[in-house]
């Protein structure tokens, strides 16, 4: 206990989840990003804005440039509803995102998930499941962990309490191993994740709307299966929400 006696007090501050700096939490607006972090990370961490494409979350060449359609989206359009992201996968969000998913840094859930909810705004209506990415027994046996999964329960714990879905931690199941995405060529990242997902009870998600959660979409290809298994078990629609969104401006595929 400090003996300052400052009115301010102990109560009030808080470590921030990036620089763990002692800090004490502004503004009251429900914007949980601003309980996490102290305010020089929270500018770190700014949202992207601009540049991207508003249906797959691709980075654009054009930062300025307001968000639009990528050549992709317009050619086929993505299986899901929406597309949430909070900022592209690079500087400070980067290694967060590193240091949740491979260092066992299961306390910045609750950052991350407080991120994609400010980048969401109000929770989307209607949506009665939340499903994690997930992953094979094998990889979730050497990690411990599904990021994806940890993301859904700090996602669970935020959201507005008379609009919250359930939490369906095993609706998908990854029926074989695959190489990481992000090892892969591009070309080769669609037929690596193809078939690969698998709805045991089709009655948990048929007839309902989907969150479907993730930490990072490299090229969309595994979300894009997942979508398309839940939508084949009856799903009504399906919204994806990522932390980050890598670019292919600036990707480094040594991270997975
Ligand atoms: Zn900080
Ligand atoms: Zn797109």
């Amino acid at each position: 206990m400090p003996g300052h006696g400052v009115w301010h007090g102990v109560w009030a501050e808080k470590r921030c989840a990036a620089c763990s700096a002692p800090f004490v939490p502004y503004g009251s607006s429900g914007h949980a990003t601003s309980q996490y972090f102290c305010p020089a990370c929270l500018e770190k961490l700014i949202v992207l804005c601009t540049g991207y494409c508003p249906l797959c979350g691709e980075i654009a060449a054009w930062p300025l440039l307001p968000p639009a359609p990528c050549g992709r989206c317009v050619q086929s359009p993505p299986p899901w509803s929406s597309f949430t992201f909070f900022a592209p996968y690079e500087g400070l969000l980067r290694r967060l995102v590193l240091s949740f998913k491979f260092q066992e840094k299961l306390v910045l859930a609750n950052p991350l998930a407080g991120l994609v909810l400010a980048r969401q705004g109000p929770a989307p209506v209607g949506y009665t499941r939340l499903v994690p990415v997930p992953l094979h027994a094998h990889r979730l046996q050497q990690r411990g962990y599904n990021q994806a999964y940890e993301l859904c329960k700090a996602l669970y714990s935020q959201w507005p309490e008379r609009a919250r879905p359930l939490l369906l931690p095993e609706a998908l199941e990854r029926t074989r191993a695959t190489t990481p995405q992000a090892q892969l060529p591009r070309a080769a990242r669609k037929e690596n994740i193809q078939g690969v997902f698998h709805v045991p009870e089709t009655k948990h998600v048929a007839g309902h709307k989907v969150v479907l959660v993730d930490d990072i979409s490299t090229t969309g290809e595994t979300l894009r299966a997942a979508t398309k298994a839940l939508l084949r078990a009856g799903a009504v629609e399906v919204a994806c929400m990522v932390v980050c969104r890598t670019s292919v401006h600036q990707r480094k595929p040594e991270d997975r």
